[in-house]
């Protein structure tokens, strides 16, 4: 991730919750958001992707695991940790079981939690080598290829796979397309939403199997969605 990587806190304990997020923001230069309800954050998670989630076990509105699980089903895949008071192995098995990355126990040591928030936003970086499934395609980002299922390969521009990456990475959700320009060809750059349709056309033609009907990479309230 080039840019300070962007991380949501789920807190509800306001004092806790500040200090914790002026830390994060003073050690790692990290774009940290604070909320204080479970309600809130599914409001910011649709509204935005993080790198990283930190979550409070104990919200007013509900269990942090819960919470947890609710944000993996709408496909969210950035790394998440918990936060809780309580500690014993059985918390620790909630938590992973409900797709936390990590689990640290209050009261939290700065050090400790910043250095699994850095391990986990690495591995989650690396993960780009890993495989994901887009529609028929397995998408190989880190060598920038679509595989199909008879063996053909399709080759990606670096635009391209970053177009799909973060599309991916967005889930279900429709990705705006001045969000989408933001973040493939950075703030400023200067470039036009024409360039991202010519981009989204080319893409088409790659990947479609008919692509004057896009069944993959789909047009939806202004911006794209991807359909894996
Ligand atoms: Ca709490």
């Amino acid at each position: 991730m080039a840019a300070a990587a962007r991380v949501l806190l789920v807190e509800d304990d306001e004092l806790f919750r500040t200090e914790l997020a002026e830390q994060l923001r003073a050690h790692e230069g990290y774009q940290v958001e604070e909320v204080g309800s479970m309600r809130a954050a599914l409001e910011r998670v649709r509204e935005q992707l993080f790198d990283a989630i930190i979550l409070d076990v104990g919200l007013p509105d509900g269990e942090g695991y819960d919470l947890c699980r609710r944000l993996r089903r709408q496909g969210v895949k950035a790394p998440i940790l918990m936060l809780t008071a309580r500690d014993g192995d059985a918390d620790t098995i909630l938590g992973l079981d409900s797709g936390a990355n990590d689990y640290i126990a209050k009261p939290v040591r700065l050090g400790v939690l910043l250095a699994r928030l850095r391990a986990q936003l690495r591995q989650f970086e690396l993960s780009d080598d890993a495989v994901f499934t887009i529609g028929p395609y397995r998408f190989k980002p880190a060598a920038k290829m679509l595989l199909c299922d008879n063996g053909r390969k399709i080759h990606l521009t670096e635009k391209e796979t970053a177009i799909l990456k973060y599309l991916y990475r967005a889930g279900d959700r429709a990705v705006a397309r001045s969000v989408l320009l933001d973040e493939v060809w950075g703030y400023n750059a200067g470039v036009t939403t024409h360039t991202l349709e010519t981009h989204i056309y080319r893409l088409r033609q790659k990947i479609e199997p008919d692509a004057s009907k896009p069944t993959i990479l789909v047009t939806e309230s202004g911006g794209y969605r991807l359909v894996r």
